[in-house]
C-alpha cells in the first residue's frame, strides 16, 4: 500500500522534501577571477544564477531565524502557465545547504557552495557581520 504522496510537499515538519530535484553548486556560475557572474554567461543559465542568487540571497538575509516565505517567485510554467507559487527555503543546518521548495508545482532542489558567492548576504567572506559568526556548538 502506497499512501505517501510526494507531490503534496508539507510544510509542517523539520523539513522540507528530500532533495532530489535541481542540485546547483553556485561556485559553478561564477567567475574563477572575478568572482561575479560571467559575461559570456547564456542567458537561460544566467536566469538560473539569478533565480538560485535570490533564493541564497533571501535566506542568508534573514538568518539566524529564517524565513523560509521568500520573495522569489517560481520559475516554472508547467502547461504554459506560469507557475504563482513563492519559493519556500531554508538553510539546513546539518548540511550547510539551503534547501528550496515551491509549494505549488512541486519544483525544489538544493544549493551548495553558496558561502562565498556575492550572493550570502550572512557574514562570510563578503559582508561584515556586527556579531561574531555563530560558532558550532552542539
Ligand atoms: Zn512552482
Amino acid at each position: 500500500m502506497r499512501d505517501r504522496s510526494t507531490d503534496s510537499p508539507s510544510f509542517q515538519g523539520d523539513h522540507i522534501v528530500k532533495p532530489t530535484g535541481w542540485v546547483v553548486d553556485m561556485r559553478h556560475y561564477l567567475d574563477e577571477e572575478t568572482d561575479d557572474l560571467p559575461d559570456r554567461l547564456p542567458t537561460p543559465v544566467l536566469n538560473l544564477a539569478l533565480f538560485f542568487g535570490s533564493i541564497v540571497a533571501w535566506v542568508t538575509d534573514h538568518l539566524p531565524h529564517g524565513d523560509w516565505h521568500t520573495n522569489v517567485p517560481c520559475r516554472r510554467s508547467p502547461g504554459r502557465r506560469r507557475c504563482l507559487g513563492d519559493v519556500m527555503a531554508e538553510l539546513d543546518r546539518t548540511s550547510g545547504q539551503i534547501v528550496w521548495q515551491c509549494p505549488v508545482c512541486g519544483d525544489h532542489g538544493l544549493i551548495h557552495g553558496w558561502e562565498h558567492t556575492l550572493w550570502n548576504r550572512h557574514g562570510g567572506a563578503r559582508a561584515v557581520p556586527s556579531e561574531p559568526p555563530p560558532a558550532t556548538r552542539h
